[in-house]
C-alpha cells in the first residue's frame, strides 16, 4: 500500500539521529529490550520510538 509506506517514511524521517556521548545502555520501555552502547553510537529506534538511555 503506497499510502502506508509514505506514512512510514515520513515517521522515520521525523527522527534526527542521536548519538551517545558516553558508554551507556539504551532501553525500550515498550518491549523491555536493553542494548549496550558505546560513546558515539547512534541511539537506535525500537518499537517506533527512540530508545531511552539508562546508566
Ligand atoms: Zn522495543
Amino acid at each position: 500500500m503506497k499510502i502506508e509506506r509514505d506514512e512510514f517514511l515520513k515517521e522515520a524521517a521525523a527522527y534526527e539521529p542521536v548519538y551517545t556521548e558516553n558508554d551507556n545502555t539504551a532501553y525500550c520501555p515498550t518491549c523491555n529490550k536493553t542494548l549496550a552502547l558505546k560513546a558515539g553510537d547512534e541511539i537506535p529506534i525500537c518499537c517506533g520510538k527512540l530508545m531511552e538511555l539508562i546508566d
